[in-house]
């Protein structure tokens, strides 16, 4: 086994949720895990027994070396307001320093970094609305690079920051790419041009999804709830998100889709300012704007009107159903 890792985790401008949503790691559990891939945790906002003093001693002595930081982990926005000061949000024990300056240190001494969610990955929800915090990412504001650390940054590794995107992140996801440091098999071909990992972005979230027999004919639901596909009506964009979250099973059983709600594609940059409600697909001449990624519009109208004029009245009831209406006929001999 290689030799123990050491890993540092810091909040900035974000809800918490990617820690949260860690914390929910099953099979194994976080510290089983961190275990297992032999990384020892030395700091982390919740699950720390330090506090106060005894934090900041722990970050002063990563920043001289005294400590190494094999792997840096950053949840939530980096906070340059206002002005590009970055005095809304000061680090707690340290002489007038903002925090983005506390990041970029720590960033610049520790081999591995990773942002934890698409707070610090490309600004997120910090980021929507006019935007006062002036939130951006660790290397991305929204899809162009220029976040913190500027688009040329590479950690001490020769890797750039690890972007591990979605709001909040699946804590599989965080696993896996410790599991590849740990085993150090982690390189640039792993990562694509967002910089998240490519086990994350060569999948869609449409894949594996439970309404896809509904895609495959446009049985769309009308309103949240029913179980027909919610891309034509509901603002589903699992055919255009990078994630594989119905097939790695949320908290051992679903996904927003499962769940009832449309994918919002949460793990893409700029996701917090779709320019429409969340719910609603906005159309063009009664066809979806956002048409699945890799499939020309012609062919997605073509295909769609002739899914329609062949869905099965089982499909085009239950769309539009709370509950199965139709159960697909038995081969058997009726009773
Ligand atoms: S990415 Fe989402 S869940 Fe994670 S800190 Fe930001 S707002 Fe919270
Ligand atoms: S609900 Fe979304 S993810 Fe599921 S099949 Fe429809 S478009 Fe794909």
């Amino acid at each position: 086994m290689s030799e123990m890792k050491n890993m540092l985790w810091l909040q900035s401008g974000g809800c918490g949720g990617c820690s949260l949503s860690l914390m929910c790691a099953e099979s194994p559990n976080l510290y089983s895990a961190l275990e297992l891939a032999n990384i020892r945790l030395v700091s982390h906002p919740s699950l720390n027994q330090a506090s106060g003093r005894e934090t900041v001693k722990i970050l002063e002595d990563a920043l001289s070396g005294e400590l190494r930081i094999d792997i840096f982990c950053i949840e939530g926005s980096i906070m340059f307001g206002p002005h590009g000061s970055g005095r809304f949000h000061m680090a707690s024990g340290f002489d007038n320093k903002p925090m983005k300056d506390l990041i970029s240190e720590l960033a610049h001494v520790s081999d591995y970094v990773m942002a934890v969610g698409s707070c610090a990955a490309f600004g997120g929800i910090t980021a929507g609305g006019l935007n006062e915090a002036e939130a951006r990412g660790m290397v991305f504001d929204g899809d162009i690079r220029g976040g913190l650390l500027g688009k040329n940054f590479l950690s001490r590794a020769g890797l750039p920051v690890i972007n591990l995107s979605g709001c909040p992140i699946h804590p599989d996801w965080v696993m896996e790419t410790l599991y590849q440091i740990a085993a150090d098999s982690l390189s640039h071909s792993d990562l694509d041009s967002f910089y998240r990992p490519r086990f994350l972005s060569n999948r869609l979230v449409h894949h594996g999804c439970s309404r896809n027999e509904f895609y495959e004919f446009k049985a769309s639901a009308q309103n949240l709830c029913e179980q027909g596909c919610l891309m034509e009506n509901i603002g589903c964009k699992g055919t255009q998100a990078a994630g594989d979250c119905n097939i790695r099973p949320w908290n051992g059983s679903g996904s927003c889709i499962t769940g009832g709600y449309p994918c919002i594609a949460c793990t893409e940059p700029g996701f917090e300012e779709p320019g429409h409600a969340f719910l609603q697909t906005p159309k063009i001449a009664g066809i979806p704007v956002g048409l699945p990624t890799d499939m020309p519009k012609a062919w997605f109208v073509a295909l769609a009107s002739l899914a329609k004029a062949a869905t099965p009245k089982r499909l085009s009831v239950n769309a539009v159903s709370e509950q199965i209406t139709y159960a697909p006929k038995s081969k058997g001999k009726e009773e």
